[in-house]
């Protein structure tokens, strides 16, 4: 038999052993992150082809790391996903927005911010109540606040209907995100309660050139004029591209020819001296 405190110095190792193993997973370190709040919102200027103007902006999460590191989210939404971290990171997503361009939103009724919604959350709901709650009392309009749902984010069709649609009466603009890579046929579309399409940048991309895929991106564009909705092209590069969208009816577009996502001030000061023009 072992004496005591052997029996305790060997549990309190195993505990040590096991803590430290959790904060240095990928798993614990992203909740670790979470607790620390360390993500922060940046935001890349939507721009009205017509004009020129900056008339928004969707708002994309990075992760920046004690050391100063910013982390690109790819890296860790799939993770945060499966952890269901996601719905905090999504919290401290919204709460970034509405700190960091409350004022401008309200100072501005036609600017607005998108914001990624998770397969989860679109499924349940449940992150319309944090925006009804973060919102209210702020100024900012509903429609202010536009949402992005990938299809590949419809895991649950029927949830993710009724979601959008209670959105949707809530006075906030839906859009479906990267719009073509998914496998929604014109029937699906025309149920959904969608105010816009966003093109994948796969479908940007071939644009101008001779890719078998070209002719794809101009039926996208058919059919969103077909079905009255907004298009907002993403990751255009270069100006043929934006000419070619500006031609073809595409309200609005974001990419690295207009700005790459910008942290909040700097978004801001892009914004005002593009609003000018
Ligand atoms: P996405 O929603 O399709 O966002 C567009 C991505 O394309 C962004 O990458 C953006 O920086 C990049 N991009 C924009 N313009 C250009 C361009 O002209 N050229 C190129 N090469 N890239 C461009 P980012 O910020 O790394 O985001 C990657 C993905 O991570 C997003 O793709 C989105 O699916 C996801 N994501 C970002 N923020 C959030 C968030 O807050 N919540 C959730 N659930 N997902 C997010
Ligand atoms: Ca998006
Ligand atoms: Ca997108
Ligand atoms: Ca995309």
């Amino acid at each position: 038999l072992l004496p005591l405190g052997a029996v305790l110095a060997i549990l309190f190792a195993g505990a040590s052993i096991w803590m430290l193993r959790q904060r240095l997973s990928p798993r614990g370190e992203l909740a670790a992150a979470v607790r620390q709040r360390e993500f922060v919102a940046h935001y890349q200027p939507i721009i009205e082809l017509s004009t020129g103007r900056c008339v928004g902006a969707e708002a994309l999460v990075r992760w920046r790391r004690p050391n100063g590191q910013l982390v690109r989210p790819d890296l860790f939404i799939p993770l945060a996903e499966e952890t269901g971290l996601i719905r905090a990171i999504t919290d401290q997503m919204i709460g970034a927005v509405i700190e960091d361009l409350g004022a401008a939103l309200v100072a501005d009724p036609r600017l607005h911010v998108a914001i990624n919604i998770c397969a989860e959350d679109l499924s349940t709901g449940r992150v319309l109540g944090v925006l009804e709650e973060a919102l209210a009392g702020t100024g900012i309009c509903s429609n202010q606040i536009w949402l992005e749902a990938t299809e590949r984010g419809f895991v649950d069709i029927e949830g993710t209907h009724a979601t959008l649609a209670k959105a949707r009466a809530r006075g906030h603009f839906i859009a479906i995100d990267d719009f073509g890579t998914g496998y929604s046929g014109l029937r699906y579309l025309q149920r959904l309660p969608i105010d816009a399409l966003k093109i994948d940048k796969s479908f940007i991309d071939v644009v101008g050139t001779e890719a078998p895929t070209s002719h794809v991106t101009e039926h996208i564009l058919a059919l969103a004029r077909e079905l009255h909705l907004t298009v907002v092209a993403e990751g255009v590069e270069r100006p043929e591209q934006a000419d070619y969208l500006r031609q073809s009816g595409v309200q609005m577009a974001q990419g690295w020819l207009f700005s790459r996502a910008l942290p909040a001030d700097a978004y801001l000061a892009f914004c005002r001296i593009n609003r000018a023009q």
